[in-house]
């Protein structure tokens, strides 16, 4: 696809008061070499991420920052250990304050996003964190796809077979060991 081409970058800083008075969105993609946070935790960021922020004042006069993001990122299969695709979607609705006070009144089902005071405010930084809170904690393949399918003859597939023998039992030796060589 070459549409990259034509969908333009994502700005990194924004006025974000500015922005909820004047009700702006902001369309574009970020760069994956923008978020390192994201790259260190998967095992690679597949192609630009896609982000739509819409920032606004909510009935209640709050300011709002929503928003819809689209990445494809590589991540490893727990129980193969090989890396495939997963679609990474997340929404976010952050409510904009520039105080603690602000941020303390803010109604309790309400996430706030705590910026300096005039306003400016760091997109990427909100949009990796988001990104980092959708990812998987556990990734797995889906079952027809995963190498180790195999390796199940029974059951649910949800827990790896353990390989190797229970680790609590070297460590119980060990334990053993270093208690007899202690004086205690
Ligand atoms: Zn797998």
């Amino acid at each position: 696809m070459s549409a990259a081409s034509k969908t333009s970058v994502l700005p990194r800083r924004v006025d974000a008061l500015k922005a909820c008075a004047q009700s702006a969105s902001y369309g574009g993609v970020i760069m994956p070499e923008e978020l390192p946070r994201l790259s260190a935790a998967v095992v690679s960021i597949r192609r630009e991420v896609a982000a739509k922020l819409d920032f606004f004042r909510d009935e209640s006069g709050y300011r709002v920052m929503s928003g819809e993001l689209d990445a494809l990122v590589s991540v490893e299969c727990q129980r193969c250990l090989s890396a495939f695709d997963y679609d990474l979607h997340a929404q976010m609705e952050l409510s904009i304050v520039v105080s603690e006070t602000q941020l303390e009144s803010l109604p309790k089902d309400s996430e706030g996003w705590l910026l300096e005071e005039d306003g400016e405010a760091d997109l990427y930084e909100a949009v990796e964190e988001e990104l980092l809170l959708a990812l998987p904690i556990v990734a797995y393949h889906d079952q027809a796809d995963c190498l180790a399918q195999g390796q199940y003859s029974t059951g649910d597939f949800v827990e790896p077979v353990a390989e190797k023998k229970n680790p609590f039992a070297a460590l119980g030796s060990l334990k053993l060991a270093n208690k007899a060589d202690s004086k205690e």
